[in-house]
Parts: structure tokens; sequence; C-alpha cells
């Protein structure tokens, strides 16, 4: 019984009314169904007895008429009751799972939540890693409540821009994450560019004035074969890459693969690089 309350709450059919008041007439139904069949069966041992003070088949209307009454009021009250409590733990349990899949500042998904829904990817997407330009300069120049509404600012613009078919999720500090959907490679990086030249052009109001900000990105592909993690270490060294060819730019993981390639000064290195080309390669069509 205790298993299944719990059961219920997490599946959470419970958190709809609806659902209390259909539990409670079942529960009453099978109440009265189980109340008249055990009186059915004690009644030929009343009458065998000699304990039986009417006839069989008054007894039995009695029987029926006290079971529903009785049997079905009590175990619909009781049911209720139980109901109630089920839906109070299921809205509860709800909540706590909305609020431990929630970046509180942003109101975007959090790093939980976001590593749930790449784990779930199945078709062709885009991960991306935004990581914001120079940030620290902005808390230090107008203060921590700054730095925050900042991150609000640029959370909204990537709400914005990708839509409910895409994952958008605040990652931690100034780092956000995203997985773009959309069969066209073009068309997913197009829409990662438009975010950085949205940004860009944003004027954010803080403490004492506007600021505006640029971001980084690093853009990993994801397909079936793809392993997540691999495609976010591939994210991060983009970012890595961004970061260094100057800031508020977009850097693909073959971009990384090319710049680093070239600049390898040994041979170990190159194997490195070998190794992350080939499993890029894997299961891609290049
Ligand atoms: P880069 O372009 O290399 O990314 O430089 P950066 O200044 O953005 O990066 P750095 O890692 O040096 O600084 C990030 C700062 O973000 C440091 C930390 O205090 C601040 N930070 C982290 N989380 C929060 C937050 O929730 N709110 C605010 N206001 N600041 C935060
Ligand atoms: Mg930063
Ligand atoms: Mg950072």
């Amino acid at each position: 019984m205790k298993q299944w309350i719990s059961l219920q709450a997490e599946l959470g059919d419970f958190q709809r009314r609806r659902t209390i008041y259909t539990f409670t007439l079942k529960m009453s139904c099978a109440a009265i169904v189980l109340s008249v069949a055990i009186l059915l069966v004690m009644l030929p041992i009343l009458q065998w007895l000699g304990l039986l003070p009417m006839p069989m088949l008054d007894a039995i209307r009695l029987c029926i008429l006290l079971a529903s009454f009785i049997g079905g009021i009590v175990s619909a009250a009781l049911a209720l009751l139980a109901g109630c409590a089920i839906h109070k733990l299921a809205v509860s349990h709800a909540e706590f799972e909305r609020l431990s899949r929630t970046d509180m500042l942003s109101g975007l998904l959090n790093r939980r939540a976001f590593t749930e829904a790449l784990e779930d990817v199945r078709d062709n997407a885009s991960l991306v890693i935004f990581d914001l330009d120079r940030f620290k300069a902005i808390n230090d120049r107008h203060g921590h409540a700054s730095g925050d509404a900042v991150i609000v600012a640029v959370s909204q613009t990537l709400s914005r821009v990708f839509g409910s078919g895409d994952v958008v999720a605040r990652l931690g500090g100034e780092e956000f994450g995203a997985i773009v959907h959309g069969r066209d490679m073009a068309g997913r990086i197009e829409r990662i560019e438009s975010v950085k030249a949205l940004i860009a052009e944003q004027a954010i109001a803080v403490d004492g004035g506007m600021v505006k900000i640029t971001l980084s990105a690093g853009v990993a592909d994801l397909w079936s074969e793809r392993r997540k993690e691999a495609a976010y270490a591939a994210a991060d060294k983009a970012l890595y890459l961004a970061k260094a060819l100057g800031r508020n730019r977009i850097v693909h993981e073959s971009e990384w693969m090319n710049n680093v390639w070239h600049r390898c000064s040994s041979e170990e290195e190159r194997v490195a690089v070998a190794d992350h080309v080939e499993q890029y390669r894997y299961g891609h069509r290049i």
C-alpha cells in the first residue's frame, strides 16, 4: 500500500482532482462488493448454526442494503481522505521535481535537467555551450546585482530565440547550454549566430546605466551514435577556441580541429587531435 501510494504520487495522475473522485468511486464500489460477498458467505453459516433471526431472503436484502449504505459511505469517506492526501503528495512531488530542474535566477532549466535532455537526444541536433565574454568586469564595475540582471536578460533572449522544440539551460555562472534541433545544420548554425548578434546589440539596464555584453559559443554536432560526453567535450574545446580567437564569436568543432591541428607542435599532440577527428568522423557522413 505504501509503495502504491508513493508510485501514484510519482506518476502524477493524482495531481488532477478528477482522479481523486474516480478513486473514491472505485474504492467504495469495491468495498460494497467485498462486504456483500463476505455477508453472503456468512449468512448460510449463521442459518446452519440457527443464529439467523429472519428468513434467508430478507437477510440477503438487509445485507445488501446495509453493505451499500454503511460500507459504501464509510469506505467512500476514507477513500476521499486518502485520495486528498495522495493529491497533496503528488502536487508537492511535481513542484519539487520542477524546482530541482530549474535555475532559480534565470528560470531556465538547470545543468541537471540539461544533462538529462542531452541524454535523450536521438536525432541530429547541435549542442551549444555559450559563455558571456568578460562578464566579471560587469560585476566589478556595476556590482553583483547588475551581473545578475545581465544573466536574466541574456536568458530571456536565449528563450526567445530557441523555441519549444529546443532546449536552453543555465549551466552555471555565466555559462548557458542549448540543444538546437532541426534537420538542416546550416539553419541551426544560423539561429545560433542570430543569438550572438542579438545579444551584442542588446542594451541591458543595470545599476547606474545601460551595459552591453557579447558572448562566445562552441558548437558540436549530435547524432544518434555519438557519445554525449564526446560532443560536450568537443563543444567545450570549440568554446575555448572562440575565446582565444577574440570572443564574440561562434566556433564549430570542425574549426577547432583545423586550427589545433595546424598549431600542434609535437607528434603526441597530433595523435590526440587525430583521435578526436576519428571519433568526430565515426558514424558521421563527411
Ligand atoms: P571570459 O570572457 O574569459 O569568459 O571572462 P569572464 O569574466 O566572463 O569569466 P570569468 O570566469 O573570469 O568570470 C566569471 C565571473 O562570473 C566570476 C563570477 O564571480 C561571476 N559569476 C558566477 N556566477 C554568477 C552569478 O550567478 N551572478 C553574478 N552576478 N556573477 C556570477
Ligand atoms: Mg565568461
Ligand atoms: Mg565562464
